[in-house]
């Protein structure tokens, strides 16, 4: 079998990186993924950040890949058809993956509205390091908040294949933590996720 499972390419052979175990002991943390899912403005990146910054003061090393950021660089070639959608959570992924393998607490703040490739994902980076947290809102609190004017665009035909307007939104059945962002305010959805990195333990 190859080394990498999710490739076709059978002569591929990941070498044992000798710095990976000294960078995890240097950093002593646990690495993780906290992979936010959501339909827009349910509050991923403004709870990312708020999180980021509660991990930061916990002395913890991290990094935010945001899906705006992403499409912004990594993956602007990119729409938002299935497939290219799916390709957006593989190179995340796979992203997430490496700076798993420096060590880092990794915050993805991505839609992933299919629940094959949020699997997908966690096959990637590994069920013992991922952790799926639902960032929830109903679409009318999420379409009033609409931070970025996009539901309204939508609504008017501007923007086409939106979450939860034109294009579906697969509800995780059993993600590790589940946030009702209508309910919780940052702050109390911050400490919830702490409270799920802290049960675990964050230290090496
Ligand atoms: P997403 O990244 O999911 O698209 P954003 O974080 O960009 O969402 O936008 C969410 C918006 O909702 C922000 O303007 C934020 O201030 C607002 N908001 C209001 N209440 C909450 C809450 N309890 N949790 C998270 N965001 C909230």
């Amino acid at each position: 079998m190859s080394y990498f499972p999710n490739s076709q390419n059978q002569n591929l052979h990941a070498f044992a990186f000798s710095h990976l175990q000294a960078e995890h002991t240097r950093m002593k943390q646990k690495p993780l993924v906290i992979w936010m899912t959501g339909i827009s403005a349910s509050g991923k990146s403004t709870i990312a950040d708020a999180l980021e910054v509660a991990l930061h003061a916990q002395g913890l090393f991290t990094c935010i890949l945001d899906g705006d950021s992403v499409r912004g660089g990594l993956c602007r070639d990119l729409g938002f058809t299935e497939g290219d959608r799916d390709e957006n959570i593989r190179r995340v992924a796979e992203v997430a993956r490496l700076m798993l393998d420096t060590g880092l607490i990794v915050i993805v703040a991505l839609i992933s509205p299919s629940s094959a490739s949020r699997h997908y994902a966690r096959s990637i980076i590994g069920n013992e390091h991922f952790v799926e947290v639902h960032v929830d809102a109903p679409l009318e609190t999420a379409e009033q908040r609409d931070p970025k004017g996009l539901y309204k665009k939508a609504r008017s035909g501007l923007i086409k294949h939106f979450t939860g307007i034109d294009s579906h939104y697969d509800v995780p059945i059993f993600p590790e933590v589940h946030l009702n962002t209508q309910a919780l305010s940052v702050e109390q959805s911050v400490v919830t996720i702490l409270e799920w990195i802290a049960q675990r333990g964050t230290q090496t």
